[in-house]
Parts: C-alpha cells; sequence; structure tokens
C-alpha cells in the first residue's frame, strides 16, 4: 500500500502531527523508537491540561487518543533509511520491514549533549535542567549553581535564570568567559563566578548537594541549571539532503516544508525555541496540515 504520509518520531511533534492527519482521512503510520530527549525527567511542565504530568503518561494518553482512528497505524520500530524515488519515499525499519509514502514527516527530535563533568548524569533530569521555562519553578528561591562554559550566550542565560533565584552561583568549569563589566554587574546582583574547574558534582538520588571544584573548593547548591549543547537524534534529515540552518536544525516553511520535495519535518527536528512540548505540537499540527494541503492540490 503506498501511504499518504510516514512519520518518524512520536514525540509531541509527531504525535499531533499523526492526529491532524488520520483526522484529515489520510492513511498514515507513525514510527518511534520511544527515546524522547526529555526521557531523564520525572514531570513535564507548561502544557496546559497537562502541568506536571509524567512524560510517559502523555504519551500514553496520546496514544490512547490516536487508536479511534483507523486510517493511522503505530509501528514501535526505529527507521533506519528512506530512500526517495520520484515521487515516493521508501521507508525501512531496523526490524526488516519496508513502507511506501507519498509524504515523509521527520519528527525524530534533538539529543542533549551534556558537558564532561563527574557525576553529571545522575543529576540532569530531576536537580539539574537546561530549560528554566520548564522547570525553574520546581527550583524557585533555591540555592543554584548555572553552569556554563561559552561566551556567547553565558549573560543572557545566568539574567533568564536569575528571574527564578537570586541565589546563584555560576560556574564557567574553568574558562575565562565574562567580561569586567559583566563580571561587575553580577558583583552588583551579588551573583558569584567560579573559573575553577568542577571536579565533581554530589548528591543523592538525583538531588544535587555539593559541587566540588578541581582546587578543592566546595560550595552548597540544591540544584541548578546547565546549558547543554544538542544534536540531531536521527541522521535521517541530512542523509535526504534537507538543508540544516546555522543552529543545527532543518529549515522548514511555516507548514514543515524542507528544502527536500515531499520531505517536511516539525519539533526540535527544526530547532523550535525555545524548546517546549507544546510548541512542538503546534509546529506538528501545522506542518500535518501543511501536507494534507500538499496532497489535496496534487490529486485534486
Ligand atoms: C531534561 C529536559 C526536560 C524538559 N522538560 C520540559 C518541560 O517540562 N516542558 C516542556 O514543554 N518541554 C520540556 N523539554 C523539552 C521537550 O522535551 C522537547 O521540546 C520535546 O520533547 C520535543 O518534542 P519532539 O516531538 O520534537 O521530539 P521528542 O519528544 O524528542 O520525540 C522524538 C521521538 O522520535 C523518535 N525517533 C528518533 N529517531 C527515530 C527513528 N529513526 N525512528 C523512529 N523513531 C525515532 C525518538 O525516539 C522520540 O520518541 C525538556 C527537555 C529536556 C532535555
Amino acid at each position: 500500500m503506498l501511504l499518504d504520509c510516514a512519520i518518524i518520531g512520536a514525540g509531541p511533534a509527531g504525535l499531533n502531527a499523526a492526529l491532524v492527519l488520520a483526522r484529515a482521512k489520510k492513511q498514515i503510520v507513525l514510527f518511534d523508537e520511544d527515546q524522547p530527549r526529555n526521557a531523564v525527567t520525572h514531570e513535564s511542565h507548561g502544557f496546559i491540561t497537562r502541568d506536571g504530568i509524567r512524560p510517559s503518561e502523555f504519551k500514553r494518553i496520546a496514544k490512547e487518543e490516536l487508536k479511534k482512528y483507523p486510517s493511522l497505524s503505530i509501528q514501535e520500530q526505529r527507521v533506519i533509511d528512506i530512500k526517495k524515488e520520484n515521487h515516493s519515499f521508501t521507508i525501512q525499519t531496523s526490524e526488516g520491514h519496508s513502507y511506501r509514502s507519498k509524504k515523509v514527516i521527520l519528527s525524530t527530535g534533538l539529543k542533549d549533549v551534556l558537558p564532561s563533568i563527574e557525576g553529571i548524569e545522575q543529576f540532569y533530569g530531576t536537580s539539574l535542567f537546561s530549560c528554566p521555562f520548564c522547570d525553574g519553578w520546581e527550583l524557585r528561591d533555591r540555592p543554584l549553581v548555572v553552569i556554563i562554559s561559552e561566551d556567547e550566550h553565558a549573560l543572557h542565560y545566568t539574567k533568564m535564570i536569575f528571574n527564578w533565584s537570586q541565589d546563584l552561583v555560576v560556574s564557567t568549569n574553568g574558562k575565562k568567559i565574562f567580561t569586567d563589566e559583566q563580571k561587575a554587574l553580577f558583583t552588583k546582583k551579588n551573583i558569584k563566578i567560579i573559573e575553577e574547574k568542577i571536579d565533581s558534582l554530589q548528591g543523592e538520588e538525583g538531588r544535587l548537594q555539593k559541587v566540588r571544584f578541581k582546587n578543592g573548593q566546595e560550595i552548597l547548591r540544591e540544584g541548578g541549571f546547565v546549558l547543554t549543547g544538542q544534536e540531531q537524534a536521527s541522521p535521517l534529515a541530512e542523509n535526504l539532503g534537507c538543508t540544516m540552518n546555522k543552529m543545527g536544525g532543518f529549515e522548514v516553511d511555516r507548514f514543515g516544508r524542507t528544502s527536500v520535495e515531499g520531505v517536511y519535518a516539525c519539533g526540535d527536528t527544526t530547532f523550535t525555541e525555545p524548546p517546549q512540548l507544546i510548541i512542538a505540537a503546534a509546529k506538528g499540527s501545522m506542518t500535518a496540515s501543511g501536507v494534507v494541503n500538499d496532497v489535496i492540490h496534487e490529486e485534486f
């Protein structure tokens, strides 16, 4: 069977795209290997009606809602290859299955890359986060560490975190990234900067208690924020030849069309800012309406 659309990745972007396409009576398959970007977190915030929900519960409800649409099938398989042939695509999965589709939506998301600091993985997602809009409320007014070692966003990022807690220590993890002017600004706000390299993060059950520096200095902190790097979770868009922007996301128009005809992308794959579930879902919805529009016009 030739599908109308194959959606790769069932995060909020892919799930919402599936909902809109299924409701437009399109034949679709939604593929997912269930390794979302926020897999490390216990709660998701900021999605109205779902504030504080477990990420796995969010997904369960979404899949439950999708069950009532007969033209949609969900395949829990990793897509390993997509080939474009004239006006259709062949999608190959890790389980050896092959599907053909007129259009493809890539909603495969991003992966966070943490700085290499001993112990960081055990705190990331419980008491150490990257996005203050997502988790700032939970850490509000607490003694926090801000770990940032690149100068481009350092001032902006620290100012943002200061909104949620004014008890901040900024660790540059061994780098000298702040100008004298910026340091003076921080001093005025009682923000301490430590330029020494971090030795380790310490605490229990994901709860940060202490930051230890290479020179033996230790500071007590109850949580914090770390500016992470990001990379694409999947090479599929790049392999298809989609144009990337300088932030590492794929370029799309309002309706999710990439530079490759028939290939659409949405959610974190396009590097949305701020990265939020509700924004990814909204982009999924817009992209699905773009696909429905294009299929209707091509076939009318
Ligand atoms: C620690 C942390 C906490 C966060 N907390 C919040 C929060 O509280 N509120 C909020 O709004 N946002 C939060 N975010 C951001 C949020 O997780 C992302 O913005 C959102 O998940 C993006 O949705 P997406 O659908 O684009 O991608 P994802 O949710 O990452 O989903 C992509 C899916 O595609 C699948 N996939 C990838 N490649 C393939 C393939 N080849 N074949 C099949 N499947 C594939 C993945 O396994 C995954 O299931 C947080 C992020 C992090 C890192």
